[in-house]
């Protein structure tokens, strides 16, 4: 999140229709922003395609916001919807009444989550609730094994849980921390698990994971094991760059958390339901996690929905507490919406009558290829992915460590050059991330490496005269 504001003023387009700022205070926006540049207004979408007010049409490689994997206007969803909404609009799940699709849904979401054994769906409204849920179902748990000292989280630099108060202490993104006085103090960072950017100078992949298991079992004996509650991670590093770990990172550091009786929560908020090509993230990396986190995908976005999945160790636990200190004292007005959990359900139902790991599959292979062959050019450091979910990385001299000037913004022209080309992708400092819907064709992935391309272009060019000044 850096230097994406200036470089849109330079480049965007002033809206015939004279709109000038609007009054929202917008997430992850520049405030001036909103006052002095017409923003991209969004009207319809359709398929891969989203159209703004202009009528112009963009290639939405993002997803929404790495969300809308059924793309932009999958009626069965809309029905499923106003079926609910024409039947019960609303009923909460408080106090053991709650409503069918929610029951329907948390049963379904069980069967599909194979990587260990889950026996409860708590249901929220968005990942940053699943993972501000995640601490304080895991403090009700060591409070109730008696152990009060067993509070703090590791998770790692550079990840994105979410911006609520919990969520983003938990995030590694230092913009999401200052001026909000975070992270809160019970919260440690550990390795980004990036190969290319930190490996040191001869090391093997295998070394790599090695420094970085050994590394956090340092961090767990300083601060002390008794003290230590969680460990928190994406399988692959969404926000953070796209972020692809080793494979045998995620062994060694299970082996170690193990050893010091440390939960694993997996947060599958982007790679749950197939975007890694597995139906989730630690399907892929072999992650046996104690508590998972998923939303976007769940509903393809459709309607805002959340959910943690429990573990029988720490449900167990959870409910031996029920005649001791009362109910589960947690939960949201909306958990378990009758009408997100309908779509819910549909969005699962498709997947599964679509395959959506062969859809998946099907375009991953063209999709990575394509864009990893601009690996060459020699503004991009690195290009990195898996299944539908890609990084890229501009440096200098194919560096991790000769930067852009930041106040270049290369990574924020590129992402401006993809917008004039009709493309919408994720721009973080000097690196862009993908992740398109399921439902791309072969011929919208095609469309998707050439305006790439001309992007890479305009931005090699743009490289070329800065450097020239
Ligand atoms: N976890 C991960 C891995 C995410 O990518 C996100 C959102 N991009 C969140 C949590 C937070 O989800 P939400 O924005 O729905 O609160």
């Amino acid at each position: 999140f850096s230097n994406e504001a200036f470089l849109q003023k330079d480049v965007s387009s002033v809206d015939e229709k004279g709109f000038k700022g609007h009054d929202m205070l917008a997430p992850f926006t520049a405030g001036w922003q909103t006052m002095d540049v017409n923003p991209l207004v969004v009207e319809k979408s359709e398929g891969s395609y989203v159209y703004d007010t202009n009528g112009k049409k963009y290639l939405d490689a993002l997803a929404g916001l790495w969300c809308t994997a059924l793309g932009g206007n999958e009626q069965r969803l809309v029905a499923a919807a106003t079926k609910q909404l024409s039947t019960l609009p609303f009923y909460h799940s408080f106090w053991n009444r709650t409503t069918k699709p929610s029951m329907d849904l948390a049963k379904e979401i069980l069967e599909m989550f194979t990587a260990s054994k889950m026996s409860k769906v708590f249901f929220t409204n968005s990942g940053s609730e699943a993972n501000d849920s995640q601490v304080k179902l895991v403090w009700y748990y060591n409070n109730a094994l008696g152990r009060p000292d067993k509070k703090k989280f590791i998770a790692r630099a550079k990840s994105y849980h979410g911006s609520t108060l919990i969520a983003a202490s938990l995030s590694g993104l230092p913009a999401l921390h200052q001026k909000f006085d975070l992270p809160a103090p019970f919260v440690i960072h550990a390795d980004t698990p990036h190969f290319w950017r930190y490996h040191l100078p001869g090391e093997t992949e295998e070394e790599f994971s090695t420094r970085l298991a050994n590394n956090l079992e340092n961090l767990i004996l300083k601060e002390g094991p008794e003290t230590i509650a969680a460990f928190i991670a994406e399988p692959v590093m969404g926000a953070g760059g796209g972020v692809i770990s080793i494979f045998s990172v995620y062994a060694q550091i299970q082996s170690v958390l193990k050893k010091y009786d440390i939960l694993f929560i997996a947060d599958e908020v982007i790679c749950a339901f197939g975007r890694l090509g597995t139906m989730f993230g630690c399907d892929k990396y072999n992650i046996k996690p104690d508590l998972v986190s998923i939303a976007k995908a769940l509903s393809s976005a459709y309607m805002p929905i959340g959910a943690v999945l429990v573990s029988p160790k720490v449900y167990d636990v959870i409910h031996s507490q029920s005649n001791k200190l009362g109910s589960f004292s947690h939960g949201f007005t909306y958990s378990g919406h009758p009408v997100a959990c309908a779509v819910a359900l549909e969005t699962l139902k498709i997947y599964k009558e679509r395959n959506i790991l062969e859809m998946v599959n099907n375009i991953a292979t063209k999709f990575q290829e394509g864009v990893k062959a601009y690996s060459s050019s020699p503004i991009i450091g690195e290009i990195r992915g898996t299944g539908l979910i890609l990084g890229t990385e501009f440096t200098d001299n194919k560096s991790p460590h000769d930067a852009f000037p930041p106040e270049w913004g290369i990574g924020a022209y590129f992402g401006a050059q993809c917008e004039k080309h009709g493309m919408l992708i994720r721009v973080a400092g000097d690196s862009i991330m993908m992740s398109p819907p399921f439902i791309m064709n072969p011929e919208e992935v095609d469309e998707l490496i050439e305006k790439f391309g001309k992007a890479l272009r305009d931005t090699e060019e743009r490289v070329a005269v800065l450097k020239s000044q």
